[in-house]
């Protein structure tokens, strides 16, 4: 038995996806800055993937800038939003605590050039707080970052209020909706947005690659200085293929969105009650405001990475957390932003499902965390104080 469920760290390519890369590698390796006939074909192919997706988040193709990934287009967006409001003597940022760390330590960068940084609460279910919010804009607050589904757990936040929000009180609102991209509707327009951060490996495309929508009119600052690439705000020659197969896969998750939403939804909620079975465990997260793929719980008296071997063990890929941070010792920022105690925190299992999962396989994956969290338990030594009363139980 193999399962992929680690969805939420990366995606296998679509085949459509594949064959659009490896056509454009072979049939339009041109430089689209080239003078000749063909590279001016291979432009072409750029401003076509460029239009197409920017019609698919509600946007127009020259506000979109093609970027190396989601961490990329998220330092690009609040290092830029950081000039405009430097200019103007604004340097306060909302942002959450549960941010992903390409967020986050940009805005640990800007601290240290005399930003001033909130992080509001995300509270035990996951989600920000639009009041909160509203209460905590000032008048040199130049931005709020708040990213659009969580990675490690998956709560959706109300993009769209948040944005209303920020446009009433004229503050620049980013998103970091890597995770919502070709998952979920979007419209940038409608949901007030001014930047949003995407990347095609969270959407079946190729690693890598993805962008960053900015509202016209935004001035944007380069990371990369060097030619007059994406309108002299991303030097670097064009990852053509890898563009042009991001577009191909965004238009698939698109389209087949709601057949995969309705797909996995039951699946999700069979597997959130199975392991619900288990003694002393629980949710983390919202169950509601959540995407239709994550299924994050924490088990008490357990270490989540001796929990990964097994299950890798049985065939079943999944996480502890995120993958940028599994290595480390110090539990998940995210599950202690939700309160989780350290403990607890260490105890957690994030499965992030994909489109080919069925009930067997979900069957499968429910007996083998029961049989590990079991297993595991029997020789922990935190599990025989609590059952000894030594311990309370938190969960
Ligand atoms: C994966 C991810 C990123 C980073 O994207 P890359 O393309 O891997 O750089 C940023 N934010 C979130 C929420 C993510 O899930």
């Amino acid at each position: 038995m193999y399962i992929y469920a680690d969805n939420a760290a990366t995606t296998k390519m679509s085949p459509a996806a594949i064959q659009a890369m490896v056509e454009c590698l072979e049939k339009t390796y041109e430089n689209p800055s080239s003078f000749y006939m063909s590279a001016q074909r291979a432009k072409e192919r750029l401003e076509q993937a460029r239009g197409e997706i920017a019609a698919l988040i509600g946007a127009e193709a020259r506000e979109i800038i093609f970027t190396s990934g989601g961490s990329e287009a998220d330092n690009q967006a609040i290092l830029s939003a950081a000039a405009i409001g430097e200019k103007k003597g604004k340097k306060h940022i909302i942002s959450s605590a549960f941010e992903h760390h390409a967020v986050l330590h940009t805005l640990n960068k800007l601290k240290k050039s005399g930003f001033e940084i909130t992080l509001l609460p995300v509270h035990e279910s996951g989600i920000v707080d639009v009041k909160e919010l509203e209460a905590a804009l000032r008048e040199d607050t130049c931005l709020v970052t708040i990213m659009s589904v969580n990675n490690e757990i998956g709560t959706i936040q109300p993009i769209a209020q948040i944005g209303e929000v920020c446009r009433k009180h004229g503050v620049l609102f980013h998103t970091d909706a890597v995770q919502a991209v070709g998952h979920m509707p979007i419209d940038v327009k409608a949901q007030k947005i001014d930047m949003l951060s995407a990347s095609a490996h969270k959407f079946h495309g190729a690693k890598g690659v993805g962008f960053l929508y900015a509202r016209k009119g935004i001035a944007l600052t380069n990371l990369i200085e060097g030619g007059a690439q994406e309108r002299g705000k991303r030097a670097g020659t064009e990852n053509l293929a890898g563009v042009v197969s991001m577009s191909i896969a965004l238009r698939e998750s698109v389209q087949s969105m709601e057949q995969t939403r309705q797909k996995l939804l039951p699946v999700r909620d069979y597997l959130i009650a199975g392991l619900s079975e288990i003694p002393h465990s629980a949710l983390n997260g919202d169950q509601k405001e959540r995407m239709y793929n994550n299924i994050n719980f924490s088990f008490e008296g357990i270490e989540g990475e001796s929990m990964l071997i097994l299950l890798d063990q049985k065939g079943i890929c999944a996480s502890s957390g995120s993958a940028c941070t599994s290595g480390a010792l110090d539990p998940s920022h995210v599950l202690l932003a939700i309160g989780r105690v350290h403990d607890v925190a260490h105890g957690s299992l994030r499965l992030s499902i994909g489109e080919d999962i069925d009930y067997r396989q979900a069957d499968y994956i429910i007996a083998s965390v029961k049989e590990v969290v079991a297993h595991l338990r029997g020789f922990s030594p935190v599990w025989r104080d609590l059952q000894t009363g030594k311990r309370s139980y938190i969960l």
